[in-house]
């Protein structure tokens, strides 16, 4: 069974016929055809799935997670798989916040365990204006109400979803480059698997398979140095 926390477009998300869509869904659903299995999934928050892995609930997950020291300490990763960076993003209205001295005494939202949330308490004097969501989205429409002065979220999935609800006046205020690679949490120790999932991460590069996927869902070439 492999475990996701199914909000977060492009990477994953729940589509309009209820079936689990995105890039890491593909993906992973062809590293489990190459190594013979049929994958299961499991759609959870994204705060509770390294718990879910290490219990053993979990054969492996995939949800845009990046490869951290501390995470590695709890679970093991796959290869990278993707470079992202972090957005901040505001209403469409705002002029003043413009760098990240701007953000240290607003009230910032985040997705609850990530390492966006992890970025936003860097930013701010007060701890207690980081605001933490299940779910990015939370956070975006509570920005929109102005509950919140700006979001620290992934870059693709904040510009998917600036795309994608362009009803609500937001924006991207600036980029902050945490150069964040993404991998395949497995469970502490189970090489086996980690092995198969990084063997087959190969082969679907050398195919084309992984530059297919990625070019369906970000419209560009994935970068020549990963997977
Ligand atoms: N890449 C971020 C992290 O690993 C966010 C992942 C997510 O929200 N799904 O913390």
């Amino acid at each position: 069974m492999v475990g996701t926390a199914a909000d977060f477009a492009p990477f994953e998300f729940i589509d309009e016929n209820g079936n689990y869509a995105g890039f890491d869904i593909e993906l992973m659903n062809a590293i489990a055809e190459k190594i013979g299995y049929e994958v299961k999934w499991e759609n959870a928050d994204f705060a509770g799935l390294v718990a879910s892995l290490q219990t053993g609930k979990y054969d492996a997950v995939i949800s845009g997670m990046t490869i951290t020291a501390s995470r590695q300490e709890e679970v093991d990763f796959s290869k990278p798989y993707f470079r992202s960076d972090q957005a901040v993003v505001v209403q469409a209205s705002n002029t003043t916040i413009l760098s990240r001295e701007d953000l240290a005494d607003k009230k910032i939202g985040v997705q609850l365990g990530t390492t966006g949330e992890l970025l936003a308490r860097e930013l701010v004097s007060d701890k207690g204006n980081v605001y933490a969501y299940d779910s990015p989205d939370q956070a975006f429409l509570d920005l929109n109400t102005g509950r919140l002065d700006a979001v620290v979220n992934d870059l693709p999935v904040s510009g998917y979803f600036l795309v994608r609800n362009q009803n609500l006046p937001l924006k991207i205020a600036f980029t902050i480059e945490t150069e964040e690679y993404y991998g395949i949490a497995i469970k502490k120790g189970n090489t086996e698997l980690a092995e198969k999932i990084n063997n087959a991460l190969v082969e679907l590069k050398q195919e084309g398979k992984y530059a297919e996927i990625y070019q369906k869902w970000f419209e560009t070439e994935p970068p020549a140095d990963i997977p």
